[in-house]
């Protein structure tokens, strides 16, 4: 267990008056389950024509350390996905099966930094430059460091109000748009985490963005304010706290998560909603239509694995989980775990007996306790998380379906095993 989460403490979950009993999801734990040393207040509004976000945010950082902090060092990850030069990219042609050597100018993304200050300040946005510690590919624009005019002292918290501007890039790896379905996964300006590095020294560790390395960040709370067109279904980390049409075309939902260490959402005109409950726990599912008779089978895994982990490992702190099951064009963004949302993939007509939907479903959620609430520093040791995700997936998955079937269902389904190319 890391210590910058807090031991297992019991939830105080307030039910909330009148809705649907299964929505109830109160976000605001009794007492904090993390130090809190990176909070983000984020007001935005996509505009699904550009496929560009303009945003707000507030960064409440506070300096845990004995040593002042005189620098800001941010990930800008959406970079990476800018041109051939990131270091995402170079080196590469073909990611997923996609070839991205010959994308129109409007394919491609990027996050910039209009203005950033600390409250009261002046703007900072003359300090910012980009640096490339990792391999020196000056092409890259994934960490940014920010000089600060007087430094974070020991034990000060400090406030830094950022506006900025994002274009998402049609989906090469998760983060994206595929027609009109979008993930919004290493999206925002992120605080690396500022800690004592090998030698002893304080420093920022804020690695860039490469393919092979995913996240590592400091835990806070997170209050997001998201307008976006009111075709769309929405499903974010954390719980909705309100939705209010603004009589213009647009919808604003406003999402709270605490002690988590990011922050994912999407939006898609198609999904349908799938609700079911495990305990206290508010299950999300949205589910690409064609897809929608496989939702039962997504939950049950689900719920059994949230069964299997509260007994052998601990508890589930939080008080939703929302799954995202793409649809088959937007299946790059599936497979992958986010505080408290995770992604998924299966195909229609997916035979009952061979469990993909099933142990995909597993091994994202299993996710949420090893990169979620453990989050070791995948961009250093990325085999910690995998590796003990990978292990209990296979024993949730046995618990569940039988050691000798768990992922193929008898031996006529076998013959069909084709599938497990994916
Ligand atoms: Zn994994």
């Amino acid at each position: 267990m890391n210590s910058r989460f807090r031991s297992f403490s019991p939830l105080f979950l307030l039910l909330l008056i009148g809705g649907n009993a299964l929505a109830q999801c109160d976000p605001v734990f009794r007492q904090p389950l993390s130090q809190r040393a990176a909070n983000y207040e984020i007001n935005l509004s996509l505009d699904d024509q550009r496929k560009t976000i303009d945003a707000t945010q507030t960064i409440r950082f506070t300096n845990t350390s004995p040593e002042p902090v005189r620098e800001l060092r941010m990930y800008m990850y959406l970079n990476a996905f800018k041109n051939t030069e990131s270091s995402f990219l170079k080196g590469t042609t073909h990611i997923f099966g996609q070839s991205f050597t010959n994308r129109t100018p409007d394919e491609w993304g990027w996050i910039n930094i209009e203005k950033i200050g600390r409250e009261g300040d002046a703007d900072l946005s003359g300090n910012m430059r980009y640096i490339q510690l990792d391999d020196g590919n000056t092409g890259d624009q994934s960490v940014l460091e920010v000089a600060l005019d007087k430094p974070v002292l020991p034990g000060e918290t400090a406030v830094f109000n950022l506006k900025w501007r994002a274009k998402m890039p049609k989906t090469i790896a998760r983060a994206g748009y595929s027609k009109d379905f979008y993930l919004f996964c290493h999206w925002f300006p992120q605080l690396g985490v500022w800690e004592e590095n090998k030698d002893g020294k304080w420093d920022w560790n804020c690695h860039q963005f490469f393919r092979t390395t995913e996240f590592y960040a400091d835990f806070g709370v997170y209050d997001v304010h998201i307008t976006a067109a009111d075709k769309f279904v929405m499903g974010a980390s954390g719980c909705l706290l309100s939705e209010k049409n603004n009589g213009n075309g647009t919808t604003t939902r406003h999402y709270h998560v605490e002690d988590v260490i990011d922050f994912a959402w999407s939006v898609y005109p198609h999904f349908t909603v799938q609700e079911d409950r495990w305990k206290d726990v508010y299950i999300r599912l949205l589910i690409a239509p064609e897809h929608a008779k496989l939702g039962p089978r997504y939950l049950h895994a689900l719920k059994f694995a949230l069964e299997y982990l509260e007994k052998h490992v601990g508890k589930y702190p939080y008080p939703s989980i929302t799954v995202v099951d793409p649809p088959f064009h937007g299946l790059r963004s599936g497979l992958m775990e986010y505080p408290t949302l995770i992604t998924t993939g299966t195909f229609y007509g997916m035979p009952e007996n061979i469990r993909i939907t099933e142990s995909l479903v597993v091994h994202e959620f299993v996710h949420q306790y090893f990169m979620g609430m453990v989050a070791s520093n995948e961009k250093e040791e990325a085999w910690l998380d995998e590796g003990f995700v990978t292990y209990f997936e296979d024993r949730i998955i046995d618990a569940a379906y039988g050691e000798k079937q768990s992922k193929n269902g008898n031996s006529d389904t076998r013959k069909a095993g084709i599938l497990w190319l994916f």
